[in-house]
């Protein structure tokens, strides 16, 4: 069993209705464009399966950390990911609707990473109100103004700003 694994033979066998978890590992290549997962971050899953008619349905919460890039000066951000999910777990291979399994083992691996995929910023900012880099002279002007002559209003510009 990886870490991302669970045994469900319990709930399969009658013996156990609701099964509550707790895993952490990491897995890497998690990220969008310009956010991602460091490969050694911990993700942490709080999880609960249950037995149902048609197999088990399993609730997610993820919790781990990202990095990226700040769209408007490049900076460096961090930031938590949280992400909420219920999936139903059927047995045999996966289909567009429910993730397949087979024996008594969940892998949640691939449910996990869809998870934390979807909570990655797709645009960090390292703060809301980021002024950006200076078009004309590439200055943080977060810092003040750059003082460069360069302002000379390009729409094409004042769009990019709007980001
Ligand atoms: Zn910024
Ligand atoms: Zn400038």
């Amino acid at each position: 069993m990886h870490d991302f694994e669970i045994s469900v033979s319990n709930l399969l066998k009658g013996s156990e209705r609701v099964y509550d978890f707790v895993l952490q590992g990491s897995i890497p290549d998690l990220f969008v464009t310009s956010s991602r997962i460091p490969d050694d971050a911990l993700i942490r899953v709080d999880g609960r399966a249950e037995a149902v008619g048609e197999g088990v349905f399993v609730s997610l919460e993820v919790h781990t950390r990202y990095v990226g890039e700040c769209v408007r000066c490049l900076g460096g951000v961090t930031g938590e990911v949280v992400g909420q999910s219920r999936e139903l777990f059927v047995e045999g291979d996966d289909a567009e609707e429910h993730y397949g399994f087979r024996g008594e083992t969940l892998d949640l691996r691939a449910a996990v990473s869809d998870l934390c995929v979807l909570g990655l910023p797709p645009v960090p900012l390292c703060r809301d109100d980021c002024k950006g880099l200076c078009q004309f002279c590439g200055a943080d002007l977060n810092e003040g103004p750059c003082g460069c002559s360069g302002d000379s209003g390009d729409p094409r510009w004042a769009a990019l700003d709007q980001l």
